[in-house]
C-alpha cells in the first residue's frame, strides 16, 4: 500500500487497548489525532482516552466494516491480535507494521527461523510438535533448556525451564494438559547471559531508521521488573546492538516501532531473544526521559510523519508495579512518599482489578546521573519486594 501521510484530525485505529494502547492513544491525541480503540474488554485502559470505542470481539464482521471505514491508518499494541483481522484491514487501510511482519513475529518458531536463516545470532533451538518427544528434543539442545509455546506466550506465560532430565516429565504433563491440534513449541538452550539488554528501533516507510539508547533489564519470574538506561555495556556492545537492531528491522522491512530483546554473554557476544513489533515495556522510560517517546514514534510511523528525535534527556531507572505492588501506592501514604522523591514519575494504568503478575503501572526515576537515579529507585524497589514501603 502507498505510504500516504495521515494528517492530524484524522482517525488512527489501534487494535488492543491495554496500557500500551492507552499510551499510544494519549500520544496521538496530543498530536491532534482522533483514535479508534478496538478492544473487546470495555474496561481496557485505552478506551478512556479514545474518541471512538469498539468494545466488541475481534471477529465481529460489522465492526470490521465500520472500523475500516472510520480510520485512516491502523497499528496494534501487541503481537497476539488476530492476524486475519490485520490482513482484512490491510486490504483497505495501511496497517503498520504490516501483517507480513506480524506473521513472522507472532510465532516464535517463524521468528527464530527468520532470524537464523538471515544470519542473525539466536540461541540454539529446535521445533517440538509432540509433547511425547520432549525428552529427545531437549537432548538436541542440551540441559538446561527452555520450552515455550510457539504462539500466544508473553511475560513468561506458556514457558517452562527444564533444568535437568528429571524435570522433563512434569513439563511434558503440563504440555499435554494444554495441547490443541496443530500446536507447536520451541525448545531452546538456556543462555547463561551476563545481562539482558533491549533496544528500540523506529523505522519509517521510506526505510529511514533510528535507535534509542541501549537499556539493561532485570526480570522476575519471566516478567520485566526494572529497566536501567543507559545500559552499563561497553561502547562496542552498545554499537553492535544498535547495528543488529537496525539490520533486523531493515530485513523485516518493518514500519513502526520495534524492540529487540538481547542476551549479552560474558564474552560480549549478543544473542537475540525476541522482537516485539510495537512499543515495549522496557521503553516506557522514553515517556519521561527522552525528547520524543516510543508512543509518539508509533503515532508518527503509523501516520507517515517524520521520525522523531531519540535523544536521552536524563538517565533513568524504570520499576514496574506488578500485581499487588500497586496497593503500596494507592493505599495509605505510599503515593505521597513516592511523589516526594525528586525525579519520580508515576504512571498508573487505571486497571480496576488487581491480578497477580498483572502490570498495573510503573515508576520512572530520573537523576542527573545513573547513580542518582539508581539511588532513588533501589529503596523503592526493595521496599516493594519486602513490603516495607510506608503505609497508612
Ligand atoms: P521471553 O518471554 O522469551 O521474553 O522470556 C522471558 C524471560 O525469560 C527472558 O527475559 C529471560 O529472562 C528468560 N529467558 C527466556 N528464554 C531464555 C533462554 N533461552 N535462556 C535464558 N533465559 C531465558
Amino acid at each position: 500500500m502507498k505510504a500516504e501521510v495521515v494528517e492530524p484530525g484524522s482517525v488512527l485505529g489501534v487494535l488492543g487497548g491495554g496500557q500500551l494502547g492507552a499510551m499510544f492513544t494519549l500520544a496521538a491525541r496530543r498530536l491532534g489525532y482522533q483514535v479508534a480503540v478496538w478492544d473487546p474488554d470495555p474496561e481496557a485502559p485505552a478506551h478512556r482516552f479514545a474518541t471512538h470505542n469498539f468494545s466488541v470481539p475481534f471477529h465481529d464482521q460489522p465492526s470490521l466494516v465500520r472500523f475500516a471505514d472510520l480510520v485512516s491508518a491502523v497499528t496494534y499494541e501487541w503481537e497476539n491480535i488476530p492476524a486475519e483481522l490485520c490482513r482484512a484491514l490491510e486490504q483497505q487501510k495501511p496497517v503498520r507494521p504490516s501483517s507480513a511482519v506480524l506473521n513472522v513475529i507472532q510465532d516464535r518458531l517463524e521468528q527464530k527461523g527468520f532470524l537464523a536463516s538471515n544470519g542473525f545470532p539466536v540461541p540454539l533451538f529446535v521445533t517440538l510438535t509432540d509433547p511425547d518427544q520432549l525428552a529427545a528434543t531437549v537432548r538436541q539442545v542440551g540441559y538446561p533448556a527452555f520450552c515455550k509455546t510457539a504462539t500466544a506466550g508473553y511475560d513468561g506465560k506458556g514457558q517452562w525451564r527444564i533444568a535437568q532430565e528429571s524435570d522433563v516429565q512434569e513439563v511434558e504433563r503440563a504440555l499435554l494438559e494444554s495441547v490443541r491440534p496443530g500446536m507447536r513449541w520451541i525448545v531452546e538452550s538456556y543462555v547463561p547471559f551476563e545481562r539482558e539488554l533491549s533496544i528500540l528501533v523506529v523505522r519509517g516507510s521510506d526505510g529511514q531508521s533510528c535507535t534509542y539508547p541501549l537499556v539493561e533489564n532485570e526480570h522476575e519470574e519471566g516478567i520485566l521488573r526494572t529497566t536501567m538506561v543507559p545500559a552499563l555495556a561497553s561502547p562496542i556492545v552498545t554499537e553492535r546492538a544498535a547495528t543488529l537492531a537496525r539490520q533486523v528491522v531493515d530485513r523485516l522491512e518493518g514500519v513502526g516501532v520495534f524492540c529487540l530483546e538481547l542476551f549479552q554473554l560474558p564474552s560480549g557476544e549478543l544473542l537475540i531473544n525476541e522482537i516485539a513489533p510495537r512499543p515495549h515495556n522496557s521503553g516506557h522510560y522514553t515517556l519521561d526521559a527522552c525528547s520524543v517517546s516510543q508512543f509518539e514514534q508509533q503515532v508518527r510511523t503509523t501516520s507517515g510523519m517524520p521520525l522523531g528525535e531519540v535523544r536521552l534527556l536524563s538517565p533513568a531507572v524504570m520499576v514496574n508495579l506488578i500485581g499487588n505492588d500497586v496497593a503500596a501506592i494507592t493505599h495509605g501514604s505510599g503515593c505521597r512518599a513516592l511523589l516526594d522523591i525528586p525525579g519520580a514519575m508515576l504512571h498508573l494504568y487505571g486497571k480496576r482489578e488487581i491480578r497477580s503478575r498483572r502490570k498495573m503501572g510503573h515508576v520512572t526515576f530520573l537523576g542527573e546521573t545513573l547513580g542518582l537515579a539508581l539511588d532513588r529507585a533501589k529503596p523503592f524497589r526493595d521496599g516493594l519486594a519486602n513490603g516495607s514501603l510506608p503505609s497508612a
